[in-house]
């Protein structure tokens, strides 16, 4: 579909939305694991298969024999290492806060891909370029939420404007004392994780482990088989 025949590419100024600066909770005590949010993402943005803008991890927790969950995506860090390592500068923020890949400026030179502490960025090699989430620009920019927030089932993802203090975001970042994901990394990030308390910090400081089968991702290994 050309980008011009796309709806919104319609939608009059009126209905634009602006944000002082977006950002987002997931509520890891909600997310069951049904990986709506990483296929309806890939969908909405004709992802190619092998890679993710949004990941579903698997934790495994052995003594409570169950499974813990953790999507995964581009932090939107206030302070981007991707950003600095581009060469081509073609890693830009935008007014509100979101760090966006500029398709025409990219010259696939992947030093974004090893900058970026969370694992979140990657080649797209059908598309030729590196490419991230942007919080689905082309739907928040006209009021929608992003793909992966209207399609979760059990509310564990949420979107919104940090700093507009009536927006629901912040009320619900503040009532479930959600933090970011490896905050020490240091690079200020507009996502933020709530019920990670028993597990996330001891994770991150193992670095991010996409893959279920990696084996210093378990609890058994950090010690935390709460
Ligand atoms: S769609 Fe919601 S519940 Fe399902 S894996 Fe994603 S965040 Fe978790
Ligand atoms: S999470 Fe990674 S890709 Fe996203 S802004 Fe931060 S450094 Fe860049
Ligand atoms: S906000 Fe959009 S691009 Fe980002 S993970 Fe969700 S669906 Fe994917």
């Amino acid at each position: 579909m050309a980008k011009s025949d796309l709806p919104w590419e319609n939608v009059g100024p009126e209905f634009k939305k602006n944000y002082g600066k977006v950002g987002m909770l997931l509520d890891l005590n909600r997310c069951v694991g049904c990986h709506s949010c990483s296929v309806s993402c890939k969908t909405e943005h004709e992802v190619p298969l092998g890679v993710f803008r949004m990941r579903v991890r698997y934790l495994e927790r052995p003594k409570a024999k169950t499974l813990a969950f953790a999507p995964m995506l581009c932090m939107h860090c206030e302070d981007a290492p991707c950003q600095k390592a581009c060469p081509s500068k073609a890693i830009s923020r935008l007014d509100d806060g979101r760090v966006i890949v500029e398709e025409s400026k990219c010259d696939l030179e992947e030093e974004c891909v090893s900058a970026c502490p969370y694992g979140a960025i990657f080649i797209n090699e059908e598309k030729e370029v590196a490419e991230k989430c942007d919080f689905c620009f082309h739907r928040t920019e006209v009021g929608l939420e992003p793909a992966c927030v209207a399609t979760c089932p059990s509310g564990a993802l949420q979107f919104g404007d940090l700093e507009n203090e009536t927006d629901p975001l912040n009320e619900a970042i503040k009532r479930t004392d959600a933090k970011p994901w490896k905050e020490e990394a240091g690079t200020k990030p507009r996502v933020y994780y709530a019920g990670h308390e028993k597990w996330m910090e001891a994770m991150a400081n193992t670095g991010v482990q996409l893959d279920p089968e990696d084996a210093d991702i378990t609890y058994e290994q950090n010690n935390l088989q709460k």
